[in-house]
């Protein structure tokens, strides 16, 4: 779209011009992105556009559209370009210092739910592992009232996003470590829910992804420089010592890796282990339960 044509644009010129030219560009829901970046330089909810079909732009207006919309044709998530995406019910900070949380990563939030509302106890302790912008971690703290959560990440700007998150949504209600998955986690610090969307993406698979995921994703978010499986090994075998003897670890994990998890839990001292399927019914899920120790049996 040249910037000439765009100086006496309208509101509905604009969305027309700009989401004609995404679509011929192939961009998946063109009308859609255009309207919301439209909406977020104008201050408008996305369907008060509609009222406002002929309000002209102003040049500052314009430019500001012009700055979203050329990222959004380099395929830079949308929601890297708003700033803000939902999960959870919740708006939650991002930007290129984290994942953008999943639809899926819902489905891990809404067992760990459950199995919360199923405790008895007062305080109910959770372990984050990898909070990237901190989603499991504020919506678990937010959805449970009695849920005191510590999130970690090996990237302390990360954590920055993570912290901005939980001041806003669920203030003092998470705890934050820089940590290497559990190796600054004070050893005598037991959980009754252990959570995790690990990095799990093969190393050789992440330029299958979309441009929008591999070009502008943190690499440390998606892939654990390996065949993916590093982090669900590590997590298995680590996670039954920091759990309460009624606690239970819930880890995401990739597509056709869940045979491997299961089994990799079952060795790692985990018992009544089920993986969850996501809204399109992959196994997505696993939740296992701390074996009971034979000595207090
Ligand atoms: N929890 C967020 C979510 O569900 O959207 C982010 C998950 S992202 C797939 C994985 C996160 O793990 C990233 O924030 C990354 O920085 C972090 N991470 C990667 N390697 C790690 C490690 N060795 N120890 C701790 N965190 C790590
Ligand atoms: N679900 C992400 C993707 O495939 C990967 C996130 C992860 O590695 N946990 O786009």
């Amino acid at each position: 779209m040249a910037d000439s044509a765009m100086t006496t644009q309208t509101v509905l010129s604009l969305l027309t011009t700009a989401s004609d030219h995404l679509r011929e560009k192939r961009f998946d829901e063109a009308r859609l992105h255009v309207e919301l970046m439209l909406a977020n330089v104008l201050g408008l909810k996305r369907l008060d556009l509609y009222l406002q079909f002929d309000r002209p732009l102003t040049e500052d207006e314009l430019a500001r559209f012009r700055v979203m919309y050329r990222r959004r044709l380099d395929h830079e998530p949308l929601q890297y370009i708003l700033g803000t995406t939902e999960f959870m019910g919740l708006p939650f900070i991002v930007d290129q210092r984290v994942l953008v949380p999943r639809a899926e990563t819902e489905v891990l939030v809404e067992k760990a739910l459950a199995i919360i509302a199923g405790m008895q106890h007062d305080v109910v302790h959770v372990l984050d592992i990898g909070t990237g912008s901190g989603n499991i971690a504020v919506s678990i703290a937010h959805h449970a009232q009695r849920a005191r959560v510590l999130a970690t990440d090996l990237s302390a700007e990360a954590l920055e996003v993570a912290r901005l998150n939980a001041d806003h949504l669920v203030p003092g209600k998470v705890e934050f470590l820089e940590s290497d998955m559990v190796s600054a986690v004070p050893p005598d610090r037991r959980f009754e829910l252990i959570v995790s969307n690990p990095p799990y993406v093969r190393v050789a698979d992440l330029v299958e992804l979309q441009e929008e995921v591999h070009k502008f994703e943190p690499r440390v978010a998606l892939t654990d420089g390996g065949d993916g499986m590093k982090y669900i090994r590590l997590l298995t075998q680590v996670a039954p010592s920091f759990l309460t003897s009624d606690g239970c670890l819930l880890l995401e994990v990739g597509y056709g890796q869940a045979e491997e998890a299961t089994a990799c839990a079952t060795t790692g001292g985990l018992t009544d282990v089920v993986v969850y399927p996501d809204f399109p019914g992959i196994p997505r899920v696993l939740v296992g339960k701390r074996k009971p120790d034979p000595t207090h049996s």
